[in-house]
């Protein structure tokens, strides 16, 4: 970005809440089913019908503002935002206008995401968290006409809207990845953006560095991943960039980013804008959260991502890196917490190698298998045990990668280097029986090795390894090594 501009960017969420059941009825939210086979007549927006609000949707929504540290409105009110459009069938959406239940919050990003330790961060404010009910989907098929599945129509979302607080789309993507986590840890929301479970409109306009007045906004939307939102926001700012800095002025229109020419284009402007012409719900009573709901909603808040990996710097002495990756998602943090908690011997250093052993051997299998770690079915302990027994070099890591698969089938790995074999060689006598074989079969490295060329340590050391099939304690042949080639 030029250094003469500053962005200011400000972010709306739509999050699919996880309840079983619609917002105002009993139909179904599952994902997947065969067009309009979810739609009583309350989705369909009969005359006549009565929504009746959800509750686990005012819980949910509740636990999103404490995590927020939002003020809650005690009452608040369902309004109707008119517009007209074939997905919509009341001709308006149930949504809530000038007195959300949640306002006034902030979350907290990190500067550096990747490596940082949970203590270098900023504050984002958080305008408003509101409640209301999705539309349903329309496809346009150009061989038969626009057709319409109702299945989504009153499936309950919250919207959470910031404050213009985010100056660039680095920021931008760590405010999305905070909130995305927020929502996967308190469980109320699956966070998938390709699916459209979590939805990001970006509002962005620029103002010369030091000026204090906000320039004009376009609001850019269908963006479907955090990769596509960090480039349409660096994409929209270098073109108002250049739209000021060419003499035009930015105008106030809603933007779509289009994947295939990496741009965003122009939908609608600000005189096409829809008057919306809220008014109060009249079908639905206010909502009331009563103090007593907010304390227990309170008490039954789980510790959150941020707070988990500062946790686990401090707690584990893991560097911010790990912390970072083994707090994306709660159920592989808690499998390294519980493999922890298994160890023989509960050290920093064993702590990081439980870290190292998970990020590297059980995130491939993860990967490679396409499985979360429930899915792997692996037990913590099983981890504990193969970090104890190479850390105290009953074998080397070399086995303990070797006997993994046998331990991703369910036998306890001390079993497996019993049942085969394959506890390390630190019989002194035996090692030094080896040594001597390979110095006298290797003459002439022996004898570089004693001109100087002392790299050749390595070549010794794997040739006793191999000897033994990798079972021989490394550093004993090494001593023995060293003591011999030195004498
Ligand atoms: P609307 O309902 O028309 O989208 P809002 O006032 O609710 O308007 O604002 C939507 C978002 O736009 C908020 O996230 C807010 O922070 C952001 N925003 C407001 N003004 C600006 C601006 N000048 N530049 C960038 N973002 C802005
Ligand atoms: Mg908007």
């Amino acid at each position: 970005m030029s250094n003469k501009y500053e962005a200011v960017i400000g972010l709306e969420v739509h999050a699919q809440l996880l309840t079983k059941s619609k917002i105002f009825c009993g139909d179904s939210t599952e994902f997947g089913l065969p067009p309009n086979t979810n739609i009583s007549a309350v989705s369909l927006g009969h005359p006549g019908v009565l929504p009746v609000l959800n509750k686990q949707v005012v819980e949910y929504t509740l636990k999103m503002g404490l995590a927020t540290h939002s003020k809650i409105r005690p009452v608040s009110m369902f309004a109707r935002k008119h517009y007209f459009y074939p997905d919509l069938p009341k001709g308006y959406q149930i949504s809530q206008f000038d007195e959300p239940i949640c306002y006034d919050g902030w979350i907290e990003i990190e500067n550096d995401p990747v490596r940082g330790d949970g203590s270098d961060t900023k504050r984002i404010g958080i305008t408003r968290i509101h409640l209301e009910e999705d539309a349903g989907k329309s496809i346009h098929d150009l061989d038969i006409d626009t057709l319409v599945d109702l299945n989504r129509a009153g499936v309950p979302l919250i919207e959470i809207v910031s404050e213009p607080d985010l100056r660039n789309a680095q920021d931008s993507v760590a405010y999305l990845t905070q909130i995305r986590q927020i929502l996967l840890y308190l469980g109320i929301c699956d966070g998938n953006m390709e699916e459209g479970s979590m939805r990001c409109d970006a509002n962005i306009s620029i103002r010369p560095v030091g000026q204090e007045k906000f320039g004009t906004r376009a609001e850019v939307k269908n963006m479907n991943s955090f990769r596509n939102v960090e480039k349409a926001i660096e994409y929209e700012i270098a073109r108002q960039i250049e739209v000021v800095e060419s003499g035009g002025k930015v105008v106030q229109e809603t933007r779509g980013w289009d994947a295939a020419s990496q741009t965003t284009k122009s939908q609608r402007g600000k005189e096409a804008a829809h008057d919306y012409r809220y008014f109060p719900e009249p079908d639905l009573p206010p909502i009331r959260v009563s103090q007593e709901w907010l304390d227990r909603t309170k008490s039954a808040m789980p510790e959150l991502a941020l707070e988990r990996k500062r946790r686990f710097v401090k707690e584990f002495g893991l560097p911010g890196y790990d912390a970072s990756i083994l707090t994306q998602e709660q159920a592989l943090a808690q499998f390294f917490e519980d493999a922890c908690s298994h160890l023989a011997e509960k050290t920093k250093e064993r702590f990081k190698l439980v870290s190292n052993w998970i990020m590297t051997e059980v995130m491939r299998v993860m990967g490679d298998k396409k499985l979360t770690i429930q899915e792997l079915n692996l037990a913590p302990q099983h981890v504990a045990e193969l970090v104890d027994l190479f850390a105290s070099d009953t074998i080397s890591s070399k086995i303990a990668k070797d006997i993994f698969p046998d331990v991703l089938a369910g036998t306890a790995p001390k079993r497996v280097v019993e049942e085969k074999g394959l506890a390390q060689v630190s019989d002194t006598s035996l090692i030094v029986e080896i040594v001597e074989r390979i110095l006298s079969s290797n003459p002439d490295e022996v004898e570089r090795y004693r001109g100087g060329k002392t790299n050749l340590m390595g070549f010794f050391v794997g040739q006793a390894l191999k000897e033994t099939k990798g079972k021989a304690n490394p550093k004993v042949v090494t001593q023995i090594l060293q003591e011999r080639l030195e004498a």
